[in-house]
């Protein structure tokens, strides 16, 4: 079957009501794509803040992300640069230990056609339990620290992250190797994927 071209690939997503039946909320699906994106984010799905305004990572997560990552807002929201892929496009609602899980429905109607649309990608960043699943397969470890301390086997073109929110400040100052050794490699990596010239980028 012949592959749909990303501009109406973007636009279905946008038009989708897939989950209407089981979101708390109409559908608002939130996510940047472009052909020429060089690093690809997969995310979790958007919170409250997110749904609202409708950038993606508009939040206190996507502040710590890109002081991670060492770039502005303006790379940051360039879709020629990056692009935003979370699990799931909308905000599935609050359960009762924070947001719920991204909707399946989403990854198994849309990510296969998105994903094979971004081809000039050269660093794929997955963020959290279920972008790690989902990129990994079975080479995901039992636990996300057991995935992430094994970051170095998935590269150099994909690394593992755990999700910056505000919430995993424990995890965080519990493994001080995730700072000292994981952030130098990706702000490397990522500046390398940026400045990659768009030739190679199309010849790759
Ligand atoms: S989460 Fe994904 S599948 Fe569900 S309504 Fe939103 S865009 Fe559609």
């Amino acid at each position: 079957m012949k592959p749909v071209p990303l501009h109406a690939l973007l636009r279905d997503i946008r038009a989708c009501t897939i989950c209407a039946p089981v979101l708390p909320h109409a559908p608002r699906p939130v996510l940047a794509a472009s052909e020429c994106a060089r690093i690809l984010i997969i995310g979790q799905a958007p919170g409250a803040k997110v749904h609202a305004s409708g950038i993606p990572w508009s939040d206190a997560s996507g502040a710590r992300l890109r002081s991670w990552l060492g770039v502005d807002d303006a790379a940051f929201y360039d879709e020629e640069k990056f692009a935003l892929v979370p699990m799931g496009f909308c905000f599935p609602g609050r359960g009762p230990s924070g947001d719920l899980p991204p909707r399946p429905e989403c990854a198994a109607r849309w990510h296969h056609d998105l994903l094979a649309q971004l081809r000039s990608v050269r660093l794929t960043l997955l963020i959290g339990h279920y972008a790690l699943r989902f990129g990994l397969g079975a080479a995901s470890g039992k636990t996300l620290t057991d995935t992430l301390l094994r970051w170095r086997d998935f590269g150099p073109q994909v690394i593992p992250l755990p999700h910056p929110s505000p919430r995993n400040i424990a995890w965080f100052k519990r493994n001080p190797w995730f700072e000292a050794d994981v952030l130098p490699t990706l702000r490397e990596r990522v500046a390398q994927a940026l400045s990659a010239p768009a030739e190679d980028i199309k010849a790759g």
